[in-house]
């Protein structure tokens, strides 16, 4: 038998997305049927490469296709993406997809690291990703990817001269680090970090992005408040310990994305460091900086938890000596960058 494509089409209608509550059909994510005799083919277009439902929704568009037409059709389905935009584009940035802030209360909490984390596992799922360290007072983003002293690079791109993102692993990274010498930067008063940031945005050559990570300087100064309100962020991810103080500071950080004018939606919050297992006794927790201000944080801002990091070691060394993207690595972030991409679908249908 040969399926008309009408026929896939119905099918599929069987099929929903749970983040849109809507079917693929319905979504425009079904492109390029193409049928044969006994055998069909088409794209399943997603918002993001990194999609934790991707096998789910596969297998239930073959489940659909047996179902509704028939078991002994040959089913060839490609799982592609087309990177939803948020919902604030801005002339700032207008080839920048999603422009995601990762902020904190207190320093040290893993913010760099897991703005790295993040970076990484998303581009590694296929998208165009570029990392901002716009940690003017800490850049640890060149450490971490283990690219210090990279000198930067001009590009002319329409008769602007632009500073090229330096490149690691496929991600286009920039920050202070790679501009000023150790401690530099330190001294800076607010409008020389502000007209920094300002150069970051439009002085350098990010491109095409799917997605920006900026890694925002830790508490709610005024130089993360402009940075908050000049950027068209789609949204924000806040790290925390389980610390009873960072929980504090992290609150005001939530509070300050929520300012009137502001109004970033909170995609999520990470708990980091949220216990502790000895290599040799791994069934065993211990949480050492205490529990349940995450979760209550959560609450208060009705946003989800969207990853715990337990402390690890392995981690710390990998991050010190530039090795932040080894394959465990990626693997522990996978989940969270799972559920943040989550958080944008959700939130672009509001
Ligand atoms: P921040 O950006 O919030 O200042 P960093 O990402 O620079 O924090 O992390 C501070 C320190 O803690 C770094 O040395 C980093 O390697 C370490 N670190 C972060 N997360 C973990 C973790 N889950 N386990 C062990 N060490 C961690």
């Amino acid at each position: 038998m040969r399926p008309s494509k009408e026929q896939i089409l119905d099918a599929l209608k069987h099929v929903e997305d749970p983040d849109f509550k809507k079917d693929l059909v319905t979504l425009n994510m079904i492109r390029d049927i193409v049928t044969d005799e006994n055998r069909v083919a088409f794209s399943v277009y997603l918002t993001t490469p990194a999609c934790p439902m991707k096998d789910m929704l596969e297998n239930a568009c073959r489940t659909a296709i047996a179902h509704f037409i028939s078991p002994e059709l040959q089913v060839d389905i490609k799982m592609t993406a087309d990177v939803l935009s948020g919902k604030r584009k801005s002339e700032v940035m207008p080839n920048v997809k999603n422009i995601i802030a990762v902020g904190s209360g207190k320093g040290g909490v893993g913010k760099s690291t897991i703005s790295a984390g993040l970076a990484a596992t998303l581009s590694q799922s296929g998208a165009k990703v570029g990392l901002m360290d716009a940690d003017i007072y800490g850049p640890s983003i060149p450490i971490l990817f283990g690219v210090e002293n990279t000198p930067i690079e001009m590009d002319m791109v329409e008769g602007k001269e632009l500073m090229r993102p330096v490149m690691a692993n496929g991600i286009k990274l920039f920050s202070i680090g790679f501009l000023s010498k150790p401690n530099e930067a330190v001294v800076w008063r607010g409008p020389m970090v502000s007209s920094a940031l300002k150069q970051f945005m439009n002085g350098v050559n990010w491109g095409e992005l799917d997605y920006l990570i900026i890694d925002l300087p830790p508490g709610t100064g005024d130089v993360q408040l402009t940075l908050v309100q000049n950027l068209p962020l789609t949204g924000a991810v806040i790290v925390s310990t389980p610390q009873k103080m960072a929980i504090a500071d992290a609150r005001r950080a939530c509070a300050m994305f929520k300012i009137q004018g502001v109004d970033v939606p909170i995609m999520g919050i990470v708990e980091n460091m949220s216990y502790f297992s000895p290599p040799d006794q791994p069934e065993k927790q211990y949480r050492i900086f205490g529990e349940g201000g995450v979760d209550q944080l959560a609450n208060e801002f009705n946003m989800p938890v969207i990853g715990r990091l337990p402390i690890q070691t392995t981690l710390m060394e990998d991050a010190d000596s530039g090795h932040i993207l080894n394959k465990g690595n990626i693997r522990i972030f996978a989940d969270i960058a799972g559920r943040l991409v989550q958080q944008i679908a959700i939130e672009s249908t509001k």
